[in-house]
């Protein structure tokens, strides 16, 4: 047996393509088009990609892009004057901060100030809380993402074990969360889990979001299992990496997101997904 791919690029590209029809029928309706606010401090260069493939496909979309890229000594009651006059900008949908942040700026705090319905990125306490409590509003883009991979399988995800590698605030638990929500049982791991093979061996879908290249072993997998890795990690040689070994995943996995081409580039689209989300429904 060999695994079908899941293939985020395509999927990826064809949610764009519907945004960008829905953009041009709000302008042919008179409406204005959704905008977007990137900041980027400093000058961290993984970061600096991110932002203009944000930027990129905000201009492929018809969105209009702000652009805020901000020096490495920006302070913190800076930012929070340029998150209030966001806050306050009737043309802006959603603001987003690249993080990591440099360390003399407290980002929990910074980010609790963008407001909820502003929040495309989906890290406020409040849009946590939300998804928590059954009743999504913006949700966390990667996540969101990777739901929408696993419902292009067309397998029926209500009951099915999810075992989540990984617990950070950004995928792993909103993850958890998402998984909970569609139906499935749901085991979340960490860094102190013991017996990681036992648990993931139980999955039928099995993410993995732990940042540590090949962590998952093909052999671990269940037979038919999807297997989405997250991760992304850059090897000596310059190309990118995930989480899980691919080449031995592949034989045992029934689906599998490859790296790249998987969970990125989803995460790119939801995050216009959250902002047409935002112009259509919170801002009308
Ligand atoms: P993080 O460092 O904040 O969290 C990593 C998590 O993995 C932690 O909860 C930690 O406890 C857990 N972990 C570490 N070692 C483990 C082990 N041996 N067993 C089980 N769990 C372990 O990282 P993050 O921000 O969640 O990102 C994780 C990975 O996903 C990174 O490679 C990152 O680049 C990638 N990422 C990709 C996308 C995307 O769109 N494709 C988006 C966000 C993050």
């Amino acid at each position: 047996m060999t695994a079908q791919l899941i293939d985020g690029k395509a999927i990826a590209a064809s949610l764009r393509q519907q945004i960008a029809k829905r953009v041009a029928e709000r302008r042919q309706q008179g409406l204005r088009a959704p905008g977007l606010a990137v900041i980027l401090v400093g000058s961290d260069p993984a970061s600096q990609v991110y932002v203009s493939h944000k930027r990129k496909d905000c201009e492929e979309v018809g969105f209009v892009s702000q652009a805020y890229d901000l020096s490495a000594s920006t302070s913190q009651a800076e930012l929070l004057a340029l998150i209030e006059r966001l806050n306050d900008d009737p043309t802006i949908d959603g603001i987003l901060v690249q993080l990591p942040l440099p360390e003399n700026l407290d980002a929990s705090l910074l980010l609790e100030h963008i407001r909820p319905d502003k929040d495309v990125d989906g890290f406020h306490p409040y849009n946590i809380g939300r998804l928590a409590q059954r009743m999504p509003l913006l949700r966390p883009c990667t996540p969101q993402g990777i739901m929408t991979l696993l419902h292009s399988t067309g397998v029926d995800l209500y009951g099915l074990h999810a075992v989540v590698v990984g617990a950070s605030n950004i995928v792993g638990r909103p993850m958890a969360m998402e998984l909970l929500l569609a139906g499935c049982t749901v085991t979340i791991t960490h860094r102190f889990t013991k017996e990681l093979a036992c648990h993931v061996a139980q999955a039928d879908i099995v993410v993995v979001a732990a940042g540590k290249p090949g962590l998952v072993k093909g052999e671990w997998i269940k037979p038919g299992a999807i297997v989405i890795d997250v991760g992304i990690n850059r090897q000596a040689d310059g190309k990118l990496t995930g989480d899980v070994e691919y080449d031995s995943a592949l034989p045992r996995a029934g689906w599998i997101t490859p790296v790249p081409g998987g969970v990125g580039p989803m995460t790119r689209a939801c995050l216009l997904e959250n902002t047409l989300h935002a112009a259509e429904h919170l801002h009308k």
